[in-house]
């Protein structure tokens, strides 16, 4: 092809593991580089790369990211004992999304792919419904304690340099019991907050947020006064211009609410909370394969990826030589999030339109009925429903995608 369309700016690239790594190539060469003249800078976090590198390479991964601002990463192994085995590794190194987030200090989003025959259970649900965790502190990073017999329990803070403790006594036990003890700190809810306000604003979304305020008076309701201290300090205006509401409720009436919606909302949620309705929600949208997944850190970053992992079992079918029926929708979707972010800031409209068309060619692949496996079991029933090959289905993507950029 002679025209290509340029990207203006740098891209981050961070390969990634096992049948993610597979498609990752499929989606770069048949869906992106014969139409774009793109640059990245590529790091490669395949496990046996970090390894060598002793984790250097996703440290100067997020750093490329805080350079250029924009990233899309495949899906890494974050090792367990029978991964250290497999790939002989010096030791178990941490998960690369752990150390990413870390240094970018941002909040994970994610947002199911919707596609017409594949309703969500929930049949209210037109618009998809956006989950935004904090992921620090609380009961992930706590303390506990078994009580074997009576006792006090307490919960103690003594100040740096000195200043009297404070004290207080959690219960006064008869017998055998448990204990626990949590925390977390304004900075990091503050900058979960920015990375809320600024992602539903990118979105062109509601904000929900929800805690246990009414039972938690000091530790819920600092949450609520941190979102509701940054919405009056640097959204209000905003939100009002751009028609966008913040709105904040007790996370029992969340609930209530939100199934009963018509979604298109960021529900931001504390950690436990994120944790468990994230699952809830990607199930009733059908397939992990079918959800994406952004982080934001309040700094301007933005690293776009899959919700799914490696696929593992998939990868070793694929490498008995048999072939998969593996998605690859997310990995598209991460891509095409990567291009309409870099066309954005870079204003270069031709760029994001690309992308839409990508995504509208992938919609519409399986909306006429060609479709892996795993949306096999999902889809409404219909004799056009067809399961295609990994490969199969990326061809039908560039069917289609040829068609809407005008090439024969
Ligand atoms: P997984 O890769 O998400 O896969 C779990 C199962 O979900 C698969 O076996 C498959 O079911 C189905 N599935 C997921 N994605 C699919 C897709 N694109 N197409 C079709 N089916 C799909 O989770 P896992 O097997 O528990 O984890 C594998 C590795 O991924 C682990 O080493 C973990 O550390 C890593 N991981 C990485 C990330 C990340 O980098 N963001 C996230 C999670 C996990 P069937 O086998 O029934 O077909
Ligand atoms: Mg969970």
């Amino acid at each position: 092809m002679s025209d290509k369309i340029k990207v203006e700016n740098t891209i981050v690239e961070i390969d990634g593991d096992e049948m993610t790594r597979i498609m990752w190539q499929m989606v770069k060469e048949r869906l992106l580089f014969p139409y774009l003249d793109v640059t990245t800078e590529y790091y490669d976090l395949g496990l046996k790369k970090r390894d060598d590198t002793d984790d250097r390479v996703t440290v100067d991964a997020a750093n490329a990211i805080k350079k250029h601002k924009v990233g899309v990463k495949c899906a890494t192994i974050t090792p367990n004992a029978a991964r250290v085995k497999e790939y002989d590794l010096k030791k178990q190194w941490r998960s690369p999304n752990g150390t990413i987030r870390g240094m970018l200090d941002g909040t994970v989003f994610r947002a199911p792919i919707l596609v017409n025959n594949i309703p969500p259970f929930v049949r209210k649900w037109k618009k998809p419904i956006h989950i935004g965790r904090h992921a620090y502190g609380d009961v992930y990073k706590n303390q506990e304690i078994r009580v074997e017999g009576p006792g006090k329990g307490e919960i103690v803070f003594t100040p740096e340099g000195g200043g009297e403790a404070i004290r207080k006594t959690i219960m006064d036990f008869s017998g055998p019991g448990i204990l626990q003890g949590i925390h977390n700190t304004n900075q990091s809810i503050s900058s979960f907050a920015k990375s809320c306000f600024t992602y539903a604003y990118d979105q062109k979304v509601d904000l929900w947020f929800s805690t246990k305020d009414t039972i938690s008076k000091i530790y819920d309701v600092t949450f609520r006064d941190i979102f509701e201290e940054e919405f009056e300090t640097n959204w209000k205006e905003k939100y009002v211009e751009a028609g966008l509401t913040y709105f904040f409720t007790l996370i029992d009436d969340a609930v209530a609410r939100i199934m009963k919606s018509e979604g298109g909302m960021l529900w931001a949620l504390k950690n436990y909370d994120g944790d468990v309705m994230s699952d809830m929600l990607a199930s009733s949208y059908g397939s992990l394969a079918m959800m994406t997944s952004v982080l934001v850190s309040p700094h301007g970053y933005f690293e776009y990826e899959a919700a799914h992992g490696t696929v593992q079992k998939h990868y070793y079918k694929h490498l008995e030589g048999e072939k998969t029926s593996t998605n690859s929708m997310a990995l598209i979707f991460a891509w095409t999030g990567c291009l309409k972010k870099r066309g954005e800031l870079d204003g270069t409209p031709d760029v994001v339109s690309f992308a839409e068309m990508l995504e509208e060619a992938a919609r519409e692949s399986i909306e006429e009925g060609i479709m892996t496996g795993d949306l096999m079991l999902v889809a409404a029933p219909h004799p056009n429903n067809r399961k295609v090959l990994t490969e199969e289905f990326i061809d039908e993507v560039v069917k289609r995608l040829n068609v809407k950029m005008g090439i024969d």
